[in-house]
């Protein structure tokens, strides 16, 4: 459904001051950029009118089909200040490609991962002042696209707007790496087999909201999801993917087909053996993990994704019963991982798998 004709990216002039973010606790997703980029499709014409333009309300009468249907997807990726100056996007190839399954899945149309690419380029171009650069901070980058198109049929929209707008972010979880506290849920699932779990749609996160907000009234930063069936195999925990180390072996959650193919996920496993760690993806039994907390094989838990990177979860509730990890405190193995996959992304530690590409000025 593609159709490979180039981009041309109109930028529409303005005037735009300077960047305006404080320094610090920037948050994550509280601040844009001034502009955003922006294009259209039709199935007549493809993607069309390809543009820069000033960030603003978007035109969408109340009979488009995103209100009623929730045909959505999108992505998340960063930008992090290299230390010559220039602007690296880490590992961007993975989310465009993963921006075109999920679209596939939500049957609606894809994008060009080249002409995707030069569109993120360009608006991050424009906006290179606003890439933060204090420690920790990133600009965020999330392209989305929508359906547009005016009807209440239950079929795919034929019209969709793709957009991506910019947020310079700090850490994810505040300052510094946090154990978090994630409550398991045995009342509420994220995904099923056959769902539209391995696709990063909007419709995932409003499934997931009202188990997260009972959790919070307990007191939990994050839940943490189990397989829809038996309710015994560990899959994500929130928006992130989940890990159990074993000593200085780590072990994930096997792609199962409800769970989100993360990108961090991809590239920790890619990195564990050059930190002298082996890793396994697995089916993994919460019953197990839990008893292997209690008898303490299980030294360290992580969730990781993009926005936070590494999470180490400090504490789990399962069914009324609370089991602790590593005194609820960040392990050795979280700590080291985070270092060196954060050295990659912000340029300290030497890319050695081509992972940072580098934005032209
Ligand atoms: C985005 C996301 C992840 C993490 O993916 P990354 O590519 O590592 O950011 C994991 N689980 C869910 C449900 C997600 O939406």
């Amino acid at each position: 459904m593609s159709i490979s004709q180039d981009i041309t990216i109109h930028i529409e002039p303005g005037e735009y001051g300077d960047p305006s973010f404080p320094d610090k606790d920037l948050g994550f997703g509280r601040y844009f950029t001034d502009r955003m980029f922006i294009q259209h499709y039709k199935p007549e014409n493809g993607w069309h009118d390809a543009s820069i333009v000033k960030r603003e309300t978007l035109q969408l009468g109340p009979t488009a089909h995103i209100f009623h249907c929730g045909q959505g997807v999108f992505e998340g990726a960063k930008a992090f200040k290299q230390p010559d100056g220039s602007i690296g996007l880490f590992r961007i190839d993975r989310n465009l490609e993963r921006f075109n399954k999920s679209a596939v899945r939500m049957g609606m149309p894809t994008i060009s991962p080249e002409h995707h690419l030069k569109a993120i380029e360009a608006l991050v171009r424009v906006e290179k002042n606003w890439v933060p650069t204090s420690e920790g901070s990133a600009l965020y980058i999330r392209p989305v696209m929508v359906a547009t198109e005016s009807t209440l049929e239950v079929r795919a929209s034929q019209d969709y707007s793709h957009f991506i707008i910019l947020s310079p972010v700090g850490p994810y979880f505040g300052g510094g790496l946090r154990p978090v506290s994630v409550y398991v849920s045995h009342e509420h699932v994220r995904a099923v087999l056959g769902g539209t779990g391995e696709a990063k749609t909007i419709a995932n996160y409003a499934g997931s909201i009202y188990a997260t907000e009972q959790a919070r009234e307990q007191g939990f930063q994050q839940v943490l999801w189990l397989d829809a069936k038996e309710r015994e195999y560990v899959e994500e925990v929130g928006g992130m993917n989940i890990a159990f180390v074993y000593g200085d072996h780590i072990s994930t959650p096997a792609l199962s087909g409800s769970i989100l193919p993360g990108v961090t996920r991809a590239s920790i496993l890619s990195l564990a053996p050059d930190l002298g760690m082996t890793a396994s993806e697995d089916r993994i039994s919460i019953h197990q993990a839990l008893g292997d907390i209690e008898s303490k094989k299980i030294t360290e838990v992580f969730a990781m994704g993009t926005g936070a990177v590494i999470a180490p979860v400090g504490r789990l509730r399962y069914m009324d019963k609370d089991y602790i990890i590593n005194d609820n405190e960040t392990g050795p193995v979280s700590q080291k991982i985070f270092d060196h996959l954060t050295g990659i992304q912000y340029g300290i530690i030497s890319d050695d798998y081509g992972w940072i590409h580098k934005v032209d000025e």
